[in-house]
C-alpha cells in the first residue's frame, strides 16, 4: 500500500465522529500524526467534541526537509482531497465569499514543545471572505478582529515578519481612541486596523524572497486561501528547524529526526462575544500536584491571548459562575473527568467555547514539576488508577534534581517586597538582568542572575536556561514563563503586577514600595510562595522527605526484589566524611570510588610534597609517617559514616606532578630574582628544584606515571595506604564496629600489575591482621578503565574481587580525546553535526558500553563471584543507567547528589528490562 500521508481526525457536523487512526494506541499513532493529532484523533474517539479537521504527518515533514523543502510526490494532492472532504462535510468552502470555512494550521510532534513551533488561526480570510464572515455572523466587530489577527499571525509566523510592529500599531490605535484593553476597540478601529496591518506587511515581506505573494514585483498579502493554506502548511514544517527549536529538542533530548506534524482544523471561535471564550487548563496542579482544577480562560478571546499573557485572565475555576458560560463550564469539568479516567495520568488541555457550546482543541499528558509529578504519581496509586510501578515510572529521575535544589533557608528572616504567582518551584538569588543576552552573559562571568521580563517568549529561551530563576510581571499560571520554568525544572514566579519594567532603562520599580532595581541589583525568589525579595536570602538543601521519600523506597523495593531481575545497588563517590554522610541520607548503599588524592590537599599537599621530592630515604619516611597517621584519621572517619556499608578506597591515582607547584611560575620567580641580582645561592638553590619540578613534567600526563603504575615504581606509597586503611579498619573492628573498606587499583593495564600490586597489598593486610589480632577480609579489586583492560579482563578478573569501570578514563581512552580538551573545544561542533548523539563524558557512548560488555563478560568468565559496578560520571545520568542494568552491572556509583535520581533511574531500568510495569492487579 502506497504510504498515506494524511488521517483525518474529529467529529462532523452532524456529530458524527469521522477518525482515522494512525496507530492502534496514542503511543504509537504520535509517531505518525504527532502528539497533538494523535490525541485529538483520541479525544474524538471517546466521544469528545473536537472540531474536525486532517493531521499531514511527522513523516511528511521529514521527507520535505531532506529534499530541502519540496513537497514529496503525491502528497500535495493527498492533501487537496482531505481539504475538500472537510470542505463537503462541513458545507463550506475555504475562502468563500459568502460562508467561508476558517481552519487553523498548528504544528504537533511526536513530543510536546510548548510555543516552540509556528501555529496559524483564521486562516481562509481575505477581503472578501471576510466580509461574508460578518455577514453570516452578523458580528461585525468579530469579522474584523479575525481578519486582523490573521493577517498579524500569518505575517509574522509565516513571512517572518517582527511581532512587535503589529503590537506596535496596537497601541499606537488604542492610544488614539484612549483605551486600554484590545477588547474596547471597536469594529472601525479593527478593520483600520487590517488595513495598517497589510500595508506593514507589504512595508516587511521581501518580494525577491518571496514571489509568491509579491506576483506583480510588489509584496502584499495574499488573497488566495489555498496559496495562505500551503505557505502556513509550509511554514509549520520549517519551524522543525529553527534555532529555538532545535535549541529546545537539545535540552530536552528529543531527536531531531522525528519531525512534526501539520493539523489543519476547523477553526471554533471564543471572540464571538461575551458567551464565547478560551482557554488553558490542567486536571491537577502541575506545581505542587493538588488534586484541583489548574488553569485560566479569558472571555472573548482567542487561545494565543492566554498563552501570550497579552491580558490577564480567570481562574478555571469561576469558569461556570460566568453568565451565559455556565453549562460549558460545567462540561468542562465533566471533559476533566473523562480525560483522567481514560488516561490515567494528569492531562493539560486547550478549550474553546463558541457561543455557550464546549470545543476540546487540544490535550497531552501534563508537563509538571517533579514535586506534582511525585504527588500526582502517589494521588493515582491511592485512587487505584495506576500501580506503584507505573507510578515508578512516571517520574523522570532528572527531574528530581529541582527538590534537591535549594530553598529558602527556613530560619532566614526577609521581607517581601512583592507577590506574583507561585508558578515553578524552589528559590533562586541573583543579579537582575532583563534580556536574555544578559541572562547568558552572566553565565559566562559565573554570576548567578535572575531573568526580570514583562512576560517570555519563546525567543527568550536561550536566557532561560542560563538563568537561575525567572520572574515576569505578566501573564498566568500557564503562560510562556510559567511552562518553560516548570519543564526545566527552574524556580519561577510571574504575573508580579507591582513590577513596572523599563527593559530599554534597565530598570524595574516596585509599585507603592519607592523601590527601584537596576541591572545587576541582587534579588531572590520563591518559586514555591511566589515571594520577591530585595537582596540575598540564605539558600539551603531540602531532605527527602514526604512523597519523594515514599516514592525512593518503593523504588529501592524494586531494585533489591532478587524475585524479578538482578539486585541493583547505587553507591556513592565520596572522599569526606560529610560527603559519606550526606550520601547515606541520600540513600547511598556505600561507596563506589572514594579518591584518595582528594585527601591529600590543603596542608597535606606539603607533606605529599616532600615525600616526591625528598632528598634523603629520612626525609621520605618522615613524611610517610605524616601521611599514614592523617591518611588513618581520613578512614577512620569515612569508616564510621559508612558503618556496615562498603567502602571502596582507591589508591593514589594522578600523575605526581599534580601535587607539585608549576614549574613556569618558579621559573618567572628564578628570572625575577635574578633581574633584582639576589644572592647567588639561593638562585642556584631554587634552579635546582625548579629541575626537580621539570623531572615529573610529562608530556601527555593522562598517558603517563599515575595510576596502579605509580604504587608499582614507588611501592612505599601504596604499602602507607594499605597499612591506613586496615589500620583504621581493625581499629573500628575492635571498637565493635563494622568497617567494610576494600581495595581498588586504578588505571590497570595488565594483569600482571594488577598480580603484582594484590600481593604487596595483601602482604600489607596480613601484617596488620596479625599485628592487631583481627580478621579485616579486604576484598581486593581494580578499575577498568583503559580499553585494554576491558578486553583482557578475563585475565585481569581472577586476581580481582570486583571491577569498577571508570568511564572517564575508559572514555578518554576509547575516543583519544581529553575531557578537559575538548568538551568546550569542539564537542558542542559534535553534537551539532551529528557526530556524537550525545556528549560521551555525560551519557555512555555506545562503542564505551561495548568495552564496559566485554569487560564485565570477562570478569564473569574468570571469577563467578565478581562484583561490577561504575563509577565514571556517567553512572549518575538516567539514560546510562538503563544501560548499565542492561550490561549486568550490580552498582553504580555516582556524586552525592545524583543518588536519589539514581536510586529510581535503577528502579526504572530494572522496571523496563523485566518486562514493564507491573500493571493493577
Ligand atoms: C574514571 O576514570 O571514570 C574514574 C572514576 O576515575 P577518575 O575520574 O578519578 O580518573
Ligand atoms: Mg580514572
Amino acid at each position: 500500500m502506497a504510504e498515506k500521508h494524511v488521517y483525518r481526525f474529529g467529529v462532523d457536523e452532524n456529530g458524527n465522529n469521522v477518525t482515522e487512526v494512525a496507530g492502534k494506541t496514542v503511543n504509537e499513532a504520535k509517531w505518525i500524526t504527532g502528539g497533538k493529532g494523535a490525541n485529538l484523533a483520541e479525544m474524538a474517539n471517546i466521544g469528545l467534541p473536537v472540531p474536525p479537521g486532517f493531521s499531514i504527518t511527522c513523516q511528511t515533514c521529514v521527507a520535505y526537509s531532506s529534499a530541502g523543502n519540496v513537497w514529496p510526490e503525491g502528497v500535495l494532492d493527498e492533501i487537496d482531497e482531505y481539504r475538500r472532504n472537510l470542505e463537503r462535510r462541513m458545507g463550506k468552502k475555504i475562502g468563500d465569499a459568502d460562508d467561508p470555512l476558517l481552519v487553523s494550521v498548528r504544528s504537533g510532534a511526536p513530543f510536546s514543545m510548548p510555543g516552540m513551533m509556528d501555529t496559524v488561526l483564521n486562516l481562509g480570510l481575505n477581503d472578501e471572505s471576510v466580509l461574508g464572515l460578518i455577514k453570516k455572523t452578523n458580528n461585525e466587530r468579530f469579522g474584523w478582529d479575525s481578519y486582523r489577527r490573521f493577517i498579524q499571525m500569518f505575517s509574522n509566523v509565516v513571512m517572518g515578519v517582527d511581532g512587535q510592529l503589529f503590537e506596535d500599531a496596537i497601541n499606537e490605535k488604542k492610544a488614539e481612541r484612549g483605551v486600554r484593553l484590545d477588547t474596547d476597540l471597536t469594529a472601525e478601529d479593527l478593520k483600520g486596523l487590517t488595513e495598517t496591518f497589510k500595508g506593514i506587511f507589504a512595508k516587511n515581506v521581501d518580494s525577491q524572497a518571496h514571489p509568491e505573494v509579491a506576483p506583480g514585483g510588489q509584496a502584499s498579502f495574499p488573497q488566495d486561501p489555498l496559496l495562505q493554506l500551503r505557505l502556513a502548511e509550509q511554514a509549520v514544517f520549517g519551524s522543525w528547524n529553527t534555532e529555538r527549536a532545535v535549541l529546545y529538542r537539545k535540552q530536552n533530548k528529543i531527536d531531531d529526526s522525528l519531525g512534526t506534524a501539520v493539523n489543519v482544523q476547523v477553526m471554533v471561535f471564543g471572540n464571538m462575544g461575551d458567551t464565547s471564550a478560551t482557554g488553558v487548563a490542567f486536571t491537577r496542579n502541575p506545581a505542587d500536584g493538588t488534586n484541583e482544577r489548574y488553569g485560566d480562560f479569558l472571555v472573548n478571546a482567542q487561545g494565543e491571548d492566554v498563552v501570550a499573557g497579552i491580558r490577564n485572565t480567570e481562574p478555571i475555576s469561576d469558569l461556570p459562575k460566568v453568565k451565559g458560560l455556565e453549562q460549558a463550564g460545567r462540561d468542562l469539568y465533566h471533559v476533566f473527568e473523562i480525560l483522567e479516567d481514560h488516561y490515567a495520568d494528569m492531562m493539560d488541555l486547550e478549550f474553546t467555547i463558541q457561543e455557550g457550546k464546549l470545543w476540546m482543541l487540544q490535550t497531552r499528558v501534563g508537563k509538571r514539576t517533579a514535586l506534582s509529578a511525585l504527588k500526582v504519581a502517589m494521588q493515582m496509586v491511592e485512587e487505584g488508577r495506576i500501580s506503584k510501578e507505573q507510578a515508578i515510572l512516571r517520574v523522570a529521575p532528572d527531574q528530581l534534581d529541582q527538590l534537591l535544589h535549594p530553598q529558602f533557608d527556613p530560619k532566614a528572616t526577609y521581607d517581601v517586597v512583592a507577590k506574583g504567582m507561585n508558578a515553578s518551584p524552589g528559590a533562586a538569588v541573583g543579579a537582575v538582568v532583563f534580556s536574555s543576552d544578559a541572562a547568558v552573559h552572566y553565565q559566562h562571568i559565573e554570576k548567578p542572575c535572575i531573568l526580570v521580563r514583562w512576560e517570555t517568549t519563546p525567543d527568550d529561551l536561550k536566557g532561560m536556561v542560563a538563568a537561575e530563576g525567572i520572574l515576569t510581571s505578566h501573564g498566568g499560571k500557564t503562560s510562556h514563563a510559567a511552562v518553560i520554568a516548570r519543564g526545566m525544572g527552574a524556580p519561577c514566579v510571574c504575573g508580579a503586577e507591582a513590577l513596572k519594567i523599563d527593559a530599554d532603562k534597565k530598570e524595574v520599580t516596585i509599585s507603592g514600595t519607592g523601590v527601584t532595581l537596576h541591572e545587576g541589583d541582587i534579588i531572590s525568589i520563591n518559586g514555591t510562595t511566589g515571594d520577591i525579595i530585595v537582596g540575598e536570602v540564605p539558600l539551603t538543601r531540602p531532605e527527602l522527605t514526604g512523597d519523594l521519600e515514599t516514592m525512593l523506597e518503593w523504588a529501592d523495593d524494586v531494585r533489591h526484589d532478587a524475585s524479578r531481575g538482578r539486585i541493583f545497588g547505587v553507591r556513592t563517590n565520596a572522599d569526606n566524611p560529610e560527603d559519606a554522610q550526606l550520601s547515606v541520607d541520600f540513600g547511598a548503599e556505600g561507596i563506589g570510588l572514594d579518591r584518595t588524592e582528594h585527601m591529600f590537599l590543603g596542608e597535606r599537599k606539603q607533606i605529599i610534597q616532600s615525600f616526591i621530592l625528598a632528598d634523603t630515604d629520612g626525609q621520605k619516611q618522615q613524611a610517610l609517617g605524616q601521611l599514614l597517621k592523617a591518611q588513618t584519621g581520613d578512614f577512620e572517619g569515612m569508616f564510621k559514616a559508612m558503618d556496615g556499608r562498603a567502602v571502596i578506597v582507591r589508591l593514589l591515582d594522578p600523575p605526581l606532578h599534580e601535587f607539585l607547584d608549576d614549574p613556569r611560575e618558579l621559573a618567572v620567580e628564578i628570572a625575577h630574582a635574578e633581574g633584582r641580582g639576589e644572592n647567588e645561592t639561593q638562585i642556584a638553590a631554587m634552579r635546582e628544584r625548579l629541575a626537580r619540578l621539570d623531572s615529573f613534567q610529562e608530556a601527555n600526563p593522562m598517558l603517563g606515571l599515575r595510576g596502579c603504575r605509580l604504587g608499582i615504581v614507588y611501592p612505599e606509597l601504596n604499602d602507607m595506604q594499605v597499612r591506613a586503611i586496615a589500620g583504621a579498619a581493625a581499629k573500628l573492628r575492635k571498637l565493635g564496629l563494622d568497617p567494610k573498606p576494600e581495595i581498588m587499583v586504578p588505571l590497570i593495564s595488565t594483569v600482571e600489575e594488577l598480580k603484582l600490586v594484590r600481593e604487596q597489598i595483601e602482604k600489607v593486610v596480613g601484617s596488620i591482621e596479625e599485628a592487631e589480632g583481627v580478621e579485616l577480609s579486604i576484598p581486593i579489586g581494580c578499575m577498568i578503565e583503559l580499553p585494554r583492560a576491558a578486553v583482557t579482563a578475563d585475565e585481569i578478573g581472577r586476581y580481582a574481587d570486583f571491577f569498577s569501570f571508570g568511564t572517564n578514563d575508559l572514555t578518554q581512552t576509547t575516543f583519544g580525546f581529553s575531557r578537559d580538551d575538548v568538551e568546550s573545544a569542539f564537542i558542542p561542533q559534535y553534537l551539532a553535526k551529528k557526530i556524537l548523539k550525545a556528549n560521551p563524558f555525560e551519557t555512555l557512548d555506545p562503542g564505551v558500553a561495548k568495552l564496559v560488555e566485554t569487560g564485565v563478560k570477562g570478569g564473569h568468565a574468570a571469577n563467578d563471584t565478581i562484583v561490577c559496578g561504575v563509577c565514571g560520571e556517567t553512572g549518575g545520568d538516567p539514560d546510562s543507567i538503563q544501560m548499565y542494568y542492561d550490561i549486568g552491572l550490580d552498582y553504580v556509583s555516582c556524586s552525592p547528589y545524583r543518588v536519589p535520581i539514581a536510586r529510581l533511574a535503577g528502579a526504572q531500568a530494572k522496571i523496563r528490562s523485566n518486562g514493564g510495569p507491573r500493571k493493577l492487579a
